[in-house]
């Protein structure tokens, strides 16, 4: 982005002009969002890069038949390359999960869009997620509502994608380490929530935490098998409805408390 032009061979005039300009950009920078110090030096934090991989991404999707166009645009806006690991970075925008470290994955593009538009989110929904992994999915609710609150069992993981998320500039997800199963009831109620990790049953915490006419969408089964993707809507007056719609594989939803204890 900086010149390579030698400024011993510009007027005086010019030199002076253009130590402002680096001045004033100095001073501005770290108000711009997603400006995090060492943003400048990573050369992978440009999110506008692969943006025909992106648009191939969701042409995959709409062939499944999603056609909603606020769920298309968010999957088109997130640079899904900024979430997966440099390994992986070929296989970025394939409609394939990929794993993101500590036994985890990023679910399948299609998987990510079809659970975003199940919960028909507005600008105005607050929405909770568990199961932040890489952040992908946080990102891709942020670009439909600021009010996103997500949730992650393993502290590295979560700790990277509350770095990763703002230094892409997404700066109202808030990233809380701590199970899920509980939900987040400080920040209650929730118009959606999205589990991306699977439960043998539906967390009555999170239920509870669900706004009379909020939508819920989780994986239920066994761990390590095919789970159905269930939603899970709460009426106005309180009833409570579930369908199953797909079946889907996730990882675990795993207990913070009932895991053994060292002895
Ligand atoms: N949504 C993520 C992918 C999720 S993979 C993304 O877009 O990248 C499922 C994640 O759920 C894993 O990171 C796993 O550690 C997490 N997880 C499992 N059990 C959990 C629990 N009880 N509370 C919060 N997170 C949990």
């Amino acid at each position: 982005m900086r010149s390579r032009d030698p400024v011993g061979m510009r007027p005086r005039w010019q030199t002076a002009l253009g130590l402002l300009i680096v001045l004033c950009a100095a001073l501005v920078t770290p108000l711009l969002p997603g400006a995090a110090p060492g943003a400048e030096r990573d050369t992978r934090r440009r999110p506008a890069e692969r943006q025909a991989d992106r648009d191939g991404m969701v042409a995959v999707v709409e062939r499944y038949g999603l056609h909603d166009a606020v769920v298309l645009a968010a999957m088109r806006a997130v640079p899904r390359h900024e979430f997966v690991p440099d390994v992986e970075q070929p296989l970025a925008y394939a409609d394939t999960p990929l794993p993101i470290g500590y036994g985890q994955t990023i679910s399948q593009p299609f998987v990510v869009a079809e659970m975003t538009r199940l919960l028909q989110l507005t600008a105005n929904s607050r929405v909770l997620e568990i199961g932040t992994g890489s952040g992908y999915q946080a990102a891709v609710l942020a670009q439909i509502t600021p009010d996103v609150f997500s949730m992650e069992v393993i502290k590295p993981l979560a700790d990277e994608a509350a770095a990763r998320l703002k230094a892409l500039g997404y700066s109202t997800i808030q990233v809380r380490h701590a199970d899920g199963y509980y939900g987040w009831l400080e920040k209650a109620p929730f118009d959606g929530i999205v589990v991306t990790c699977a439960a043998g049953q539906i967390p009555p915490p999170l239920l509870a935490q669900l706004a009379p006419g909020g939508r819920m969408v989780i994986p239920v089964g066994s761990a390590f098998a095919v789970q159905d993707l269930m939603l899970v809507t709460k009426d106005k007056d309180g009833t409570v409805r579930s369908q199953s719609l797909m079946a889907v594989r996730f990882v675990p939803l795993t207990r913070l408390d009932l895991k053994p204890q060292p002895r």
